[in-house]
Order: structure tokens, then C-alpha cells, then sequence
């Protein structure tokens, strides 16, 4: 059986591991990342929205590739901080070379002694491009609230202090299988399902 594939449009371990799982149910499907590839691209974050960066990352890996390609631009927008870190929240450190660890750090010190509860969501804009254009533009959001104290070892970013709604743990006490249903990621691709669906 010959495989579509498809090109990941990010250098992120973290979201690259969540995507093969998530689209584990699309066999015929080969998702591949740039490193598979032999690509070594970053691209500038230049836009103001998840939709812009995602859409200039995912037409770039595109161009660069010449397949079809897939792009997240996700962030952390905690109400405390007038929505903030947002599209910053892989930059959120005044550190060289910062860490997950330092840009939790870092955002536990912003939101100070706010009232809680702190509450927050993750959004994520998923853009599906080949050479020519955007095919497809995806949103997802997980509602949650901001914990002081990490908790739990799973994932990546801020998960170790984002308390999901509805749920008593935080995205990195769950396991990865239920995160990779519910999270904002998640809930993107399952949109961008049925677009699949008509490539197979
Ligand atoms: P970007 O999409 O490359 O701009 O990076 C988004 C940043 O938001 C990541 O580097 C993480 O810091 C954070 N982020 C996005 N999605 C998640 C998630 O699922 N868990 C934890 N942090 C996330």
C-alpha cells in the first residue's frame, strides 16, 4: 500500500510526538517531520495571531518540501495577564536559552499575587498548505487554571501547571493518551479529520 504523506511543520519533540499519536488512526498516512526529511528550516514568528504564524510556518515547510504540510501555532493565555503569554509563549523568559522550567518560573512571577483562581486556556491554530496555498485552517481550545506548584511529569511546556477543566490534574498528571483527546491540539486535529479522510 502506497502512503500519503505528509510533512509535521515543526521542530517542537513535544507537539511532533503528540501528532503521530493523534493521527495513529490514519494507517495509510504517513506523518513525517522535518529531521525524517532532511529539513532544517525555523521559521520567524512574525505574525500577531496563532493563525499567522501557523499559516507562515506551514506554507514555508511547504515550499521547502514540496509536500503537503501540516503546522500548530499554540500557545497559554492566562485571564490574569490580559490573555498574555499568548503567541509569546514559547518566548516567555527573559533567559537566554530558557527552559519549560524557566518559562514557568517566569509566569508564576507575572501573575504575582493576583486573586485566584487563574484561570486559562491553551489555543491552537493548525493550518494544513502544499506549494500553492492554505487548504485549511483549524482552532482548538482546553479551558483550565494556573497551579503555583508543578505537578505530574508528563508532556511538555506548560502542562505541569495547567490544571484542566473538569479533571483534578494538571496536562502533565493525566496520561498521554487522554491529553491527546481533549487537549487544544487535540481537538484542532480532530477537525482537520475528515480533510484527511478524502486523501485516503
Ligand atoms: P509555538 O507554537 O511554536 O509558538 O510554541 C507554543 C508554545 O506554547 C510552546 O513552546 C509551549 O511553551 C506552549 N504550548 C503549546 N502547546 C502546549 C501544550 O500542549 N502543553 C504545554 N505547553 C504548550
Amino acid at each position: 500500500m502506497q502512503k500519503t504523506k505528509i510533512l509535521l511543520a515543526t521542530n517542537n519533540q513535544g507537539k511532533m510526538q503528540e501528532f503521530k499519536k493523534i493521527y495513529a488512526d490514519f494507517p495509510q498516512i504517513e506523518f513525517l517531520t522535518p529531521s525524517e526529511m532532511g529539513i532544517e528550516l525555523e521559521v520567524a514568528e512574525t505574525g500577531s495571531t496563532y493563525e499567522e504564524n501557523a499559516k507562515l510556518k506551514a506554507l514555508a515547510f511547504a515550499k521547502a518540501s514540496g509536500m503537503l504540510c501540516i503546522a500548530d501555532d499554540s500557545g497559554l493565555e492566562v485571564d490574569a495577564l490580559d490573555g498574555a503569554p499568548g503567541v509569546f509563549s514559547a518566548r516567555f523568559s527573559p533567559l537566554p536559552n530558557a527552559t519549560d522550567a524557566d518559562r514557568r518560573e517566569h509566569l508564576i512571577a507575572a501573575i504575582g499575587r493576583t486573586p485566584q483562581p487563574w484561570t486559562a486556556r491553551f489555543q491552537c491554530t493548525l493550518v494544513i498548505a502544499n506549494q500553492i496555498g492554505i487548504l485549511g485552517v483549524y482552532q482548538g481550545t482546553c479551558e483550565g487554571q494556573i497551579l503555583a506548584e508543578d505537578r505530574g511529569a508528563h508532556g511538555f511546556g506548560y502542562d505541569p501547571c495547567f490544571m484542566v477543566d473538569g479533571y483534578d490534574k494538571t496536562m502533565a498528571e493525566i496520561p498521554s493518551e487522554l491529553k491527546n483527546q481533549i487537549s487544544h491540539r487535540a481537538r484542532a486535529a480532530q477537525k482537520t479529520f475528515s480533510f484527511f479522510e478524502t486523501l485516503i
